[in-house]
């Protein structure tokens, strides 16, 4: 028996948003597309993690062209309408809060570090409302505030695309992270506002000179939700060992993407990728964070997970590996859930 998993990212508010499950999409319904909804969640012993808004391009939009489906965005993308980043943002918001009221109190918004201990002793699904991209929020920071007293406590700054506050990583295969300008004036200003607010700060999609803008001003730990080591697979969304080194230092943290570009040394789209590839980079990880600060951030629904795994129900097997290579009871728990509450706990307190 496996500790419940807190997780640090997935997609699924968006395959609801775009119907990719069907005209009936539903998160309580058990489907075999996708690979996050409740009846797997239970099965799979996932007990909640961060659910992204991540605003489509607008061509991918149910009413804005033909659906291109989320495997086929671009490499390099380009910025977003700000008007359709909002009116998006709210609608696919607003998924999570009618599946919360719809869910007869299976599902719930956590807003504290005590709320997400409670829900996965109870067994409640916690989940954490995330903006993957700032572009809904304008440069004044007007919609930051609504959206902070709605429930957002996470945001990255970037997709990988430029918006008004930084510029995303493209996804380059081998490169660097170092791939264009750091934050702007109005992504400073957005810096101290989440701090102000507590709200966490997710690095995984930032470039190298908007990563060390952000370690320059914050006064939160370091983290990136869903991000691998750049030493085993060099991708330009994985992290270097100057970039670990700063989490370190900030008592921050990173969870594991399942991604299997971002996982291969060679950075194939290949699902016949062993879980014990997956095991290596926490293996680093923890060699290079300590184990209090090491966690998953599967991006189900958004991204090409390994046969191994398949969809949420097979998660347990990557702790299974992770025992296999000689982790204890402890330590697997530290990477299974403790330490996001850990992290969340200490990020949110400040605001
Ligand atoms: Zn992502």
């Amino acid at each position: 028996m496996y500790p419940t998993i807190f997780d640090g990212h997935n997609d699924t508010l968006l395959t609801l948003y775009l119907r990719e499950r069907g005209p009936e999409a539903s998160f309580f319904t058990r489907s075999e597309l996708g690979h996050l909804d409740l009846p797997r969640a239970r099965e799979g012993g996932f007990g909640g993690g961060f659910f992204a808004v991540w605003v489509p391009p607008e061509t991918m939009h149910p009413t804005g062209g033909v659906p291109i489906g989320i495997s086929q965005f671009p490499t390099r993308a380009t910025g977003l309408d700000p008007d359709y980043s909002l009116r998006t943002a709210v609608g696919m918001a607003s998924i999570l809060f009618r599946s919360e009221a719809e869910s007869k109190g299976e599902v719930k918004v956590v807003r504290t570090s005590g709320e997400i201990e409670w829900c996965l002793a109870d067994g409640t699904l916690a989940a954490i409302l995330h903006f993957e991209g700032a572009e809904a929020i304008d440069p004044d920071l007007n919609a930051l505030e609504v959206f902070y007293q709605a429930g957002l406590r996470s945001l990255g700054i970037v997709w990988s695309r430029p918006n008004a506050f930084a510029e995303g990583v493209p996804f380059q295969f081998p490169s660097s992270p170092d791939t264009g300008p750091g934050l702007t004036d109005a992504g400073k200003e957005l810096v101290r506002a989440c701090n102000r607010l507590g709200v966490m700060l997710d690095l995984s999609h930032l470039n190298e000179k908007g990563f060390w803008d952000v370690a320059a001003l914050t006064d939160a730990p370091l983290v990136a939700t869903h991000s691998n080591v750049h030493a085993l697979c060099p991708s330009a969304r994985n992290l270097t060992d100057r970039q670990l080194a700063a989490i370190k230092e900030s008592d921050g943290m990173v969870g594991l993407n399942y991604h299997v570009g971002f996982t291969r040394a060679d950075g194939e789209r290949n699902l016949d990728t062993p879980l014990e590839l997956y095991v290596d980079h926490l293996d680093y990880l923890v060699a290079h964070l300590g184990i209090d600060r090491v966690g998953l951030g599967s991006d189900f629904d958004g991204c090409a997970i390994p046969s191994a795994m398949g969809d949420v129900t097979g998660q347990p097997k990557l702790l299974a590996a992770l025992a296999a290579r000689g982790y204890d009871a402890a330590s697997i728990r530290k990477i299974a859930h403790e330490n996001w509450i850990r992290v969340l706990e200490k990020t949110w307190r400040s605001g």
